[in-house]
C-alpha cells in the first residue's frame, strides 16, 4: 500500500524546515464567522443595489411599495382596529389630492353594529356608462393558515395593502388614462372583506355586499364591468383565470389576459380551474359581470409572513400597467 504524503507532511520530515503550528480551532471558528458576516453583508448590499436599480427603473413600483410600507406602519387594519381608521384617513387624504370626486358610503352593519365605510372616487361622474375597479382595504384579524399563530392579525402587505397601493396610483392618473367623457370609471375601496366569524364557511364580505345592494343610490344603470384586484404584489406574480369570473365574464377575462400577456406574459397563466370567493361575488350576484384578478399562489396568504419583503415593485407595476391599458382600451371610441 502506498500512502501519499501531503506536502506539509513531506516537509515535516525535513529537519530544517519549520512548519507553523495549525491555527487553533477557535481561530478557525472566528474566521468562519467573519467570512459568513462578509457574505451576509455582501448579499444585503447586492439586494439593496438591485432594489435601488429596480426602483430607479420603475418609479411607479417604488411609489406603490412606499404606499404598502405606509399602510403597514398603521398596524393591522381589521374592522375595529386603530389601523383601520388610519388607513381610511390615508385613502381619503390621498384621493383628495387627485382632484377627482370622492364619495364616502357609510353605514352601520346590522349584524355586528360595526360602523363601516366604502370609499369611491370617480372620473366623469356625469357618464352613464361606468366600469368599476375595486379592492378591499381592511385586513384579516387572524392568520388561519398558520396553525401556531392563528390568532395573530396578518400584516396584509399583499392581502389588503397591495390593491390599495395600485388603485391610489391609478387615481393619480385616472383623468389622463380615461379620455372618453362618455365613460365613467369608479375606483372603489371596499371595507370588511374579511368577515367570516368562526369559519371560512361563514364568509360574507360586508363592504362589497352593501355596495351591491345599494347600486341604485350611486348609478342610474348598472355598471357594465367590474375588476376586483387582490394580492397583486408577490415577487413571483402568477395570475390564473378565476373560475367564477370566467363564467360571469369570459370576454373581458380574455381581454384582460391578452393585455396581461403584452405587459408580462410570465405572470398571466392560461388556466381557469381555480375558484375563489372574494368581493367580485356580490357584484356578479347583483348583475355586474366581474373579474377577480388575484395571485392564488401567494404562499404567505393569511399568515404573519404577508410582509413588505414579499412584494416587488415590478409586480405592482405589472398590475398597474394592465389596469391602465384596460381602462385606456375601454375608453377608446367605439368600445362602449
Ligand atoms: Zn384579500
Amino acid at each position: 500500500m502506498k500512502v501519499l504524503l501531503s506536502k506539509s507532511s513531506e516537509l515535516a520530515r525535513v529537519p530544517w524546515v519549520r512548519i507553523p503550528p495549525s491555527p487553533p480551532i477557535v481561530v478557525m471558528k472566528n474566521t468562519h464567522k467573519i467570512i459568513c458576516s462578509i457574505l451576509i453583508i455582501a448579499s444585503l448590499a447586492i439586494a439593496a443595489i438591485i432594489f435601488r436599480y429596480e426602483a430607479n427603473q420603475n418609479p411607479k413600483g417604488k411609489s406603490m411599495l412606499g404606499s404598502i410600507r405606509q399602510q403597514l406602519s398603521f398596524g393591522p387594519r381589521y374592522v375595529g382596529s386603530e389601523g383601520h381608521t388610519k388607513v381610511q384617513n390615508y385613502i381619503l387624504e390621498t384621493l383628495e389630492g387627485s382632484g377627482l370626486e370622492v364619495i364616502e358610503q357609510n353605514w352601520t352593519d346590522t349584524e355586528t353594529q360595526n360602523k363601516l365605510l366604502n370609499i369611491l372616487t370617480r372620473s366623469n361622474p356625469q357618464a352613464e356608462d361606468r366600469i368599476i375597479i375595486a379592492t378591499h382595504y381592511d385586513t384579516d384579524p387572524t392568520s388561519l393558515r398558520d396553525v401556531g399563530r392563528a390568532n395573530t392579525p396578518v400584516p396584509g402587505a399583499s392581502d389588503g395593502a397591495s390593491g390599495v397601493a395600485v388603485m391610489l396610483e391609478l387615481s393619480r392618473a385616472l383623468n389622463d388614462i380615461n379620455t372618453n367623457p362618455k365613460l365613467g370609471v369608479d375606483l372603489v375601496f371596499f371595507d370588511a372583506e374579511n368577515f367570516r366569524p368562526g369559519s371560512f364557511d361563514n364568509w360574507k364580505p360586508k363592504g362589497s355586499s352593501y355596495f351591491a345592494s345599494n347600486l341604485a343610490k350611486l348609478y342610474s344603470k348598472n355598471p357594465t364591468q367590474a375588476i376586483v384586484i387582490d394580492m397583486v404584489c408577490d415577487k413571483n406574480l402568477s395570475f390564473t383565470k378565476e373560475k367564477t369570473s370566467l363564467e360571469s365574464n369570459p370576454v373581458e377575462v380574455d381581454r384582460l389576459w391578452e393585455i396581461g400577456n403584452e405587459v408580462d406574459s410570465g405572470a398571466f397563466i392560461d388556466d381557469g380551474t381555480k375558484e375563489i370567493r372574494d368581493d367580485h361575488n356580490p357584484l356578479i350576484n347583483a348583475g355586474i359581470p366581474s373579474t377577480l384578478l388575484i395571485d392564488l399562489d401567494y404562499p404567505y396568504f393569511n399568515t404573519p409572513q404577508d410582509t413588505l419583503q414579499r412584494c416587488s415593485g415590478k409586480s405592482l407595476n405589472t398590475t398597474y400597467a394592465v389596469l391602465r391599458n384596460y381602462i385606456s382600451q375601454k375608453s377608446s371610441p367605439g368600445s362602449l
